[in-house]
């Protein structure tokens, strides 16, 4: 496959960063991963200001402005296009502090960013039938990750442990709590329920990403007149939830039928996603 490194388009087998860039030594940048369906982009906006929040919150000036890194990003596509017939390609964005002489924590003066990105397949926009969609199957923890999992940092150590618990236990994703038992999100992905016809999701703070996938999936709830509101609740809320569904850029609206063991409502994918999904895919294109 074709990538981009600092400007250039190149095989993704000649990308070349130096072990003294920032983004390996210490997992200093931010990342985005932004999907695309036959050449059409999905949130570029919100992907672009929350890029924007991410820079300035570590203080990176941003290297492109929002012409370039569509720009970018189509270069991708483009480049990539006859490697993914079927149109299903994500695209990568990492921009790192940059490259430094020595290792030393303060930001350093005057080192350029380094911009590397990548295209690969991602799985097909979800189907509008419950019966044709794969559900999926959660495990629980507490998170212990920072306190700044606002930023979508690269440095992933705590999202990628909490994956794994749950790869460990056989299923595919780990929802989180924090320590008074409150859902906040999951390790790669944001968290939905259903109670009573009712959609509910976390709201933002500092301790969950502020989800593309959350954000589209909101206003087209709200587009397609379901019940909808962004509010805290508990573990045992999850648990007698009558739906749960996983939010991502490369899932879209994943449902899940069991958390911990336990199964969620009729262990069976429910009537509401089909009703969310189908809002989902209604609205996507226009976010
Ligand atoms: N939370 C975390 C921790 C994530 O890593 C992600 C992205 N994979 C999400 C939520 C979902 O964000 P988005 O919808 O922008 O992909």
């Amino acid at each position: 496959t074709i990538a981009f490194l600092n400007g250039e388009f190149m095989p993704l087998s000649e990308a070349k960063i130096s072990p003294m860039d920032r983004g390996f030594l210490f997992g200093d940048g931010i990342y985005e991963v932004i999907p695309t369906y036959h050449g059409k982009a999905v949130g570029m906006t919100g992907h672009l200001s929350r890029m924007r929040d991410g820079l300035a919150a570590i203080s990176i000036t941003n290297p492109y402005n929002a012409q370039q890194w569509q720009q970018n990003l189509n270069g991708l596509i483009d480049a990539n296009a006859s490697h993914f017939p079927n149109g299903n390609i994500g695209v990568y964005f990492h921009i790192s502090r940059g490259t430094d002489t020595k290792r030393y924590h303060a930001y350093p003066q005057n080192i350029t960013p380094t911009v590397f990105g990548f295209a690969f397949e991602i799985a097909p926009s979800q189907p509008l039938e419950a019966a044709n969609v794969k559900p999926f199957k959660v495990a629980l923890e507490e998170d212990k990750r920072w306190q700044r999992c606002h930023i979508k940092s690269t440095s992933l150590l705590g999202n990628v442990m909490h994956f794994q618990a749950g790869v460990d236990s056989g299923v595919q994703e780990t929802i989180l709590h924090n320590s008074d038992g409150i859902i906040t999100e999951a390790s790669s992905c944001n968290v939905f329920m259903v109670k009573d016809n009712a959609i509910f999701t976390p709201p933002l703070d500092n301790q969950l990403l502020p989800g593309i996938t959350r954000q589209i999936a909101l206003e087209a709830f709200k587009r397609a007149g379901l019940a909808v509101e962004e509010k805290w609740f508990t573990k045992e809320d999850l648990f007698n939830a009558d739906e749960v569904w996983l939010t991502s850029s490369s899932k879209e609206i994943a449902p899940v039928i069991e958390v911990d063991g336990k199964t969620i409502g009729s262990g069976e994918v429910g009537p509401m996603w089909e009703k969310a999904i189908k809002a989902y895919h209604n609205y996507k294109f226009e976010a």
